[in-house]
């Protein structure tokens, strides 16, 4: 797929921007030809991504926001719309992870999961997306997961705020249909962030195993013994942000090698 100047003309945030797949994103909407805005609570780190692409004669911005926190969406969405004139893509990116057998799961680290991963999109897509329909174009990429599909152990929290993200997305997608906004989910497995390098570590610290061996456990539940590139969950963002996608609405797309069959 050739991609160069398919966005031109087009405004994109991205939430979670700062590090593992937010720039990666980031990245590729704005070699596509959009104006980007990157955002999330580590300046230093969204600086530095936003600077990156303007060294590359790209157009992009950054803006902190704690997307779990209403007046930090709202101070977002106003600082996106005076730097970028309009927002036509919104990519919700922004998530946390952590893992606990029930009986460990304390309400706390619940409600701190759901706040950012499934009120975070609720708030981040309210502040943009009614925009989007009465201007007639919109895009929002909800980055969820494998376990918005599938149940697993000792990720209860997280499994079921990534559940409400893709029913969220299929709710609002169905709400947007007619008014020329798709809202789509990419549910990806294990992709070689951060993300999953603390999942290594929390495995090795409560098995005792060394790094290779937690992250062969890991490898071992993927069909294709691999992690997944940044640059995969990219390219199928990026997809869904085209011209051509446009009959694409309340989608989950996998990027898993297949583990989820349904
Ligand atoms: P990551 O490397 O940990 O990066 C997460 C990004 O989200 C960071 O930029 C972080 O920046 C930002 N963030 C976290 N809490 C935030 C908040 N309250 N407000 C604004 N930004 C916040 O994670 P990743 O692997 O790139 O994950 C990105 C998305 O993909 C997440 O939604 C995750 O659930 C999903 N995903 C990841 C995997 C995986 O295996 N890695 C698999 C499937 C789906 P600050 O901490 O500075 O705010």
């Amino acid at each position: 797929m050739s991609t160069n100047g398919a966005l031109a003309g087009r405004t994109a945030v991205i939430t979670g921007g700062g590090r593992g797949i937010g720039p990666a994103v980031a990245t590729a909407l704005a070699e596509a030809g959009a104006a980007v805005l990157v955002a999330a609570r580590s300046e230093d780190q969204i600086a530095a991504v936003a600077a990156k692409l303007r060294d590359e004669g790209l157009q992009a911005w950054s803006l902190h926001c704690d997307v779990a926190d209403p007046d930090s969406v709202e101070a977002l969405a106003q600082g996106a719309n005076e730097r970028l004139g309009k927002v036509d893509i919104l990519v919700n990116n922004a998530g946390i992870a952590s893992g606990a057998p029930l009986h460990r799961q304390s309400l706390q680290e619940w409600n701190r999961i759901m706040a950012v991963n499934a009120t975070g999109t609720f708030l981040c897509t309210k502040a943009f997306a009614p925009a989007m329909a009465q201007r007639g174009w919109g895009r929002v990429v909800n980055i969820a997961s494998l376990a918005a599909r599938t149940g697993a152990r000792y990720i209860s929290a997280y499994a079921a705020s990534k559940h409400a993200q893709l029913g969220f997305t299929r709710c609002i997608a169905a709400e947007m249909a007619d008014r020329g906004v798709t809202v789509n989910a990419v549910c990806p497995g294990y992709v070689d962030t951060d993300m999953t390098t603390h999942t290594i570590e929390q495995i090795m610290a409560k098995t005792g195993l060394s790094e290779q061996e937690a992250l062969g456990s890991i490898l071992a539940t993927t069909p294709q013994r691999r992690l997944i590139e940044v640059e995969e969950v990219a390219h199928v963002t990026l997809m869904l942000c085209s011209e051509a996608a446009r009959g694409i609405n309340g989608q989950a797309i996998g990027i898993d090698g297949g583990e989820f069959l349904g």
